[in-house]
């Protein structure tokens, strides 16, 4: 089957075929004419299957006519657990929605300011892709309006619930309207989900795309802490210096980075390459060939460059520079382990990156194990086995603090189970009660014991 055969409108159909891609994949040939005749779906499928273009093409052929409402509100509305997920349906929707004029995507994240949503949902919005919290907290401004909404789309929905998301989800879809389609997309459609899936939309089709082999099973993960640059470069000596590795391909964040480790490695006498964006596509053609060939035994790639690297005989991947984006681990990984091989993937981190391995752990869901080389043992201790995790990572965080609520108003701020400000609590003295409280100088107030005036915090003044 080729795209052409999808029904999807001409101009979606042009910038996909810009992306290269040559045929669909299995979500995408099931899912897009279904989406297109109308349907709900319930869509079980994994990251890496398509899934993304799978429910965002057929959704962007509806932009290509006006809406029927008038008003401000977005007409495609998706749902994601994650930012960085938020981040790849944004993009996708850029990539496949390039060949309209004026396609406005709004992403409505956690953790980020509120300032720059704010002034983007005062203008009209053609998507909006959200987490659900924050979207909750624009909603509850009246920030934000469905009238205008025809499909909505729930992305990974086996994670929100995982995340404890449930009220928002059900809280959100209620204001949406009944007209709407529902394309609902999770690895399991069972229990919970099953339940969920089947109360929000109606005469669903349900697709499942046969689950593929894990491509991360046969890979070997393991994190190795360096204490410094230095002592990053030693580990990486004896990391390629080990016996069972045929070929690697080694990442590094920047060209520049590629080009010396390279450099680097031959000096030590290796069969080293760099490959990279800046380098003419014929010199990297050449390169891929030797690597095949097996003239090369080290690649050392940025990210873009070895998106698409297929060699068989690549039994290692080193993360020389872990990767700040989780999907970006998981292609990088993928280059190791081809052709139902087994294969060794190994990230150097430093112990101030240790929120990069945290955000991998969460994206894949499998938690890496932490390896070291005898005599090169790191310093600093890394992980404390059962240490304390922060709350983000609790399963059912939702921007919470225990037994609190997010008060979200002006004059908001943590407010204690009672519904009360902490600093409005009886006897609350500005911390100076807590042991160990050391009075900062220019504070006469905490010195004293006294009660301090309530101070704006940043987050009020956008409201
Ligand atoms: P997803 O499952 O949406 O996370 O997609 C996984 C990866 O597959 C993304 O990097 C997409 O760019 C890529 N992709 C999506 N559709 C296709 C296709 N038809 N052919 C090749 N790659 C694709």
């Amino acid at each position: 089957m080729n795209f052409s055969e999808l029904g999807l409108h001409p101009s979606i159909l042009k910038a996909v075929e810009a992306t290269g891609y040559t045929e669909p994949t299995d979500v995408q040939a099931q899912a897009v004419p279904a989406a297109l005749a109308g349907a709900d779906l319930l869509v079980s499928a994994q990251t890496g299957s398509g899934k993304t273009a799978a429910f965002m093409l057929p959704s962007l052929c509806r932009l290509a006519e006006p809406s029927a409402v008038k008003g401000y509100g977005p007409r495609i509305l998706v749902l994601t657990p994650t930012r960085e997920l938020a981040m790849q349906v944004e993009k996708a929707a850029a990539t496949y929605g390039r060949e309209f004029r004026r396609l406005r995507t709004v992403s409505l994240v956690g953790g980020a300011p509120y300032g720059p949503q704010l002034k983007q949902l005062s203008q009209p919005v053609d998507i909006v892709v959200a987490t659900p919290g924050r979207l909750m907290d624009h909603m509850e401004r009246g920030k934000i309006d469905f009238d205008r909404l025809e499909v909505l789309i729930l992305d990974e929905a086996d994670r929100m619930l995982d995340m404890g998301f449930i009220d928002d989800i059900q809280m959100i879809v209620a204001r949406t309207p009944k007209t709407r389609q529902t394309l609902l997309f999770s690895a399991t459609l069972d229990g919970v989900v099953g339940k969920l899936a089947r109360e929000l939309t109606r005469d669903a089709q349900r697709i499942e795309v046969a689950r593929k082999e894990d491509p991360a099973a046969q890979i070997d993960q393991k994190l190795h802490f360096f204490d410094d640059p230095m002592h990053k470069m030693r580990l990486l000596d004896a990391l390629v210096r080990d016996a069972t590795l045929k070929q690697a391909v080694v990442f590094t964040a920047t060209k520049a980075g590629a080009e010396d480790l390279s450099e680097e490695l031959r000096d030590r006498g290796f069969l080293a390459e760099a490959l990279h964006g800046d380098m003419p596509q014929h010199k990297r053609t050449r390169t891929l060939d030797r690597v095949r060939n097996g003239r090369v035994q080290f690649l050392v790639a940025t990210d873009v460059a070895a998106r698409g690297i297929d060699v068989a005989g690549i039994s290692h991947v080193i993360n020389f520079d872990a990767p700040r984006q989780a999907e970006d681990y998981v292609h990088r990984i993928g280059r190791t382990g081809r052709a139902g091989r087994s294969g060794i993937a190994v990230t150097l981190v430093g112990f101030r990156e240790r929120h990069l391995v945290r955000n991998i752990e969460r994206y894949t869901g499998q938690a890496i194990e932490v390896a070291t080389i005898p005599g090169l043992e790191p310093t600093i201790k890394p992980r404390p086995e059962g240490g304390k995790r922060p709350w983000s990572d609790k399963p059912g965080y939702k921007g919470k603090r225990p037994g609190g609520e997010w008060k979200g108003k002006p004059g908001g701020g943590w407010k204690d189970g009672q519904g009360k400000p902490w600093g409005d609590k009886p006897g609350y003295q500005g911390g100076a009660d807590r042991p160990g409280f050391k009075p900062r100088g220019d504070k006469p107030h905490a010195a004293a014991g006294q009660q301090q005036a309530h101070k704006p915090k940043r987050a009020e003044r956008f409201w």
